[in-house]
């Protein structure tokens, strides 16, 4: 996961050129849920800002950060993510997977709420796009916190008083934790950076929560790493000035954030230069895991 910088203003002027008049409806959308107290059906499509989030995060997930298709028809495989979502939020982890994710237990996840945060349904600063597997399958409706939930808050500064556990890197106006201080990675495999307090534990929960050690993501990150490597080598010894040129490109683009599992590559890319063994261990292991 890395940030995506973009001020307030610039969001404002991305969604306003995307889709004119759009903002306006949804204050006035807002408004009526404000009235009744609960989520309203209707109001401005998501879908038609979807493609400011796509931009701004080099289509790739928000959350697992896969790059996903820029085509308008593969739209369908990323959803508009409401951070805090926008109806019932439910308890999280759900009891049956409680024994499975012992390292999280033993503080509290936030309770559940009725209502959800409808004041944010129509809030372009609660938004971002993410894959599928990460909204729907892992997402959901539920939002894990520390603090006490506060749905009936609109200011998403102040909702920071919530204290989250899943980490949100668009901006810093929601959250100012930058992901990349709290999940490293050794090799493919993601860890938690910080030593304790809830720094620690959001890298805890944010990397159990959307599973980001899973298979297919540590395949891709397998890709990731031989590829820096030998791009690595190539710009350190090869005789072909050619060769040389193709394997700064590859670097460059590896670790600029347009391409997927830049948090990862970055981390690599650090330890390349630092200890060449440790590296040249991951390497092997990254063949084994990318091409079996
Ligand atoms: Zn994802």
């Amino acid at each position: 996961m890395i940030r995506y910088r973009v001020t307030v203003l610039e969001l404002m002027k991305r969604i306003e050129s995307q889709a004119p008049g759009w903002l306006e409806k949804a204050r006035n959308w807002t408004d009526k849920a404000r009235k009744v107290k609960k989520f309203v059906e209707g109001g401005p499509p998501w879908r038609d800002v979807k493609s400011v989030f796509t931009e701004l995060q080099s289509s790739k997930c928000l959350y697992c950060e896969r790059c996903l298709p820029r085509a308008p028809i593969s739209d369908v495989e990323r959803d508009v993510e409401h951070y805090r979502p926008k109806k019932a939020v439910h308890s999280w982890p759900p009891a049956a997977s409680k024994r499975d994710l012992g390292l999280i237990s033993g503080f509290p996840l936030g309770s559940a709420s009725a209502e959800g945060y409808y004041l944010l349904a129509h809030n372009v600063l609660n938004y971002g796009a993410s894959c599928k597997t990460c909204n729907s399958s892992l997402k959901g409706d539920r939002f894990p916190i520390a603090g006490p939930r506060r749905t009936q808050e609109d200011d998403v500064r102040k909702l920071r008083a919530e204290k989250p556990y899943l980490l949100f890197p668009i901006g810093d106006y929601a959250d100012t934790d930058d992901p990349e201080d709290l999940i490293g990675f050794l090799g493919t495999t993601p860890i938690v950076k910080v030593a304790n307090g809830h720094a620690h534990r959001r890298a805890l929960v944010t990397i159990g929560f959307f599973q980001l050690d899973r298979d297919d993501l540590q395949r891709e990150r397998a890709h990731v790493l031989t590829t820096l490597w030998e791009a690595y080598e190539d710009l350190q010894r090869h005789r072909s000035k050619k060769r040389r040129m193709v394997a700064k490109l590859k670097i460059d683009h590896l670790l600029s954030g347009k391409w997927h599992h830049t948090s990862c590559a970055r981390a690599y890319y650090a330890l390349l230069q630092t200890d060449r063994a440790q590296a040249e261990q991951y390497y092997d292991l990254s063949v084994r895991m990318a091409f079996r």
